[in-house]
């Protein structure tokens, strides 16, 4: 009831999504033995009856039975046709980025993901992509940057770690009016359950499954969505071309997360919302981002495009970098620490820690100070990570009055 309350302007979640988690690919009657857990399949090869006449699987760079039933899993989870897994976020992206030609151009939104920044700015650039970065928030911008060359839309949507948001329909009506234009939504922060950027009109869904969709902090992973055949043929080509798949047994676990990513979700959503309040009432903090809260100037954005709200905070404490340097090691449940989208809960300081790469202007441009703070609200009572929060802050700045 509470919970209903509190989410309550949110598109309501998707239809049979729990049922499906649980069910969809892994149907017991496709192994010999019945399992009803997807055994964990570690053969590279698999016996032909005849030359050129198999199961369905070769070699096991091409397709695994383990990796098959999750990408089923993940493909409908995201209202897609199919799905393919790579052994990390950013392998994803590389194989997407390969969709393109030497001469083509990327348009980026500005505030996105490091690794993704890196790698389009000083890799695919040696290879002949070139990317422009506009904030994409502002539809005129992202109209205005595409020209004959652009093959490719990237964004993200919360971005990190700003949480501005995007419009993901208007984004695609804008990209679908240039012809062979692909647009790509990492939803990594979102996941399946909050996010459908493909019904809303996105070509690509990609996550680093590193975070919420595996969820427990233990499987480096990505995934990408899509329904379009053609598009799909030619990424499974890539797939085993460029050879980045997961391993068997990293795809086990990650099917495994899934079944809860229901529950796992609902939860980060509820003690997030009651950590942003928290600290949106509390002196010693200047101001809030979370996109859950009516203080988010895309909030109205939001409960229209998602079914809520993920684990991430941002926000700027009062004083100074020694300030926000006490409260990030006087926390003792938070673990200072990179990463998000665990069950537990993480604190970070991004301009030394994420976004220490990002030019000291640049990241001052977008708003990431020294006293700018992440969080990663894990699922742990939220009673005791107020307490925490609460115990870490006023040891960091014993005067809440003070000013700035
Ligand atoms: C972590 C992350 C990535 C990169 O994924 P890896 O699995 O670390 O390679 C990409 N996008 C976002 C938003 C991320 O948080």
């Amino acid at each position: 009831m509470e919970d209903a309350k509190k989410s309550a302007g949110f598109l309501p979640p998707f239809r049979h999504f729990a049922t499906q988690a649980i069910h969809v690919g892994q149907e017991p009657e496709q192994w010999k033995s019945m399992a009803v857990v997807p055994p964990i399949s570690l053969s590279t090869t698999f016996k032909q009856q005849a030359p050129g006449q198999h199961s369905g699987f070769e070699y096991s760079r091409c397709g695994n039975p383990t990796r098959d039933c999750m990408e089923k899993a993940v493909a409908v989870l995201d209202g897609a046709k199919y799905c393919l897994s790579y052994a990390s976020g950013l392998a994803a992206t590389v194989n997407i980025a390969h969709l393109l030609k030497a001469g083509d151009t990327i348009v980026c939104t500005d505030d996105v993901y490091g690794g993704t920044n890196r790698y389009f700015q000083r890799i695919a650039s040696e290879m002949g992509l070139k990317t422009v970065f506009v904030d994409c928030t502002k539809l005129d911008r992202l109209e205005a940057a595409i020209t004959p060359e652009t093959k490719l839309v990237w964004i993200e949507t919360p971005t990190n770690p700003m949480m501005k948001c995007i419009d993901i329909q208007e984004c695609a009506q804008i990209v679908h009016k240039h012809k062979g234009v692909i647009l790509a939504v990492d939803n990594t922060f979102m996941s399946a359950y909050f996010q459908r950027p493909l019904s809303l009109g996105a070509d690509i869904c990609m996550y680093s499954a590193t975070k919420y969709m595996n969820g427990h902090s233990d499987v480096v992973m990505g995934l990408v969505s899509v329904n379009d055949d053609d598009l799909h043929k030619r990424l499974r080509f890539l797939q085993y071309s460029l050879g980045a798949v997961p391993s068997p047994f990293d795809c086990y676990l990650c099917n495994r997360g899934l079944k809860t990513l229901p529950i796992r979700m609902k939860q980060h959503f509820h003690n997030a919302l009651t950590v942003a309040r928290y600290l949106e009432s509390d002196p010693r903090v200047k101001k809030v981002i979370f996109p859950g809260l009516p203080s988010h100037p895309q909030y109205e954005l939001m409960k229209r495009q998602c079914t809520g709200c993920p684990g991430m905070i941002s926000f700027y404490m009062k004083g100074n970098l020694e300030h926000a340097s006490k409260f990030l090691k006087s926390l003792k449940l938070f673990a200072l620490a990179e990463s998000l989208g665990g069950y537990e809960s993480l604190a970070e300081h991004p301009a030394i820690m994420t976004h220490a790469s990002v030019p000291k202007a640049d990241r001052e441009a977008l708003g990431i100070s020294d006293t700018f703070i992440r969080l990663s609200v894990g699922l742990e009572d939220s009673e005791d990570l107020l307490e925490d929060l609460d115990q870490a802050l006023k040891a960091a700045v014993p005067d809440y009055r003070i000013r700035n």
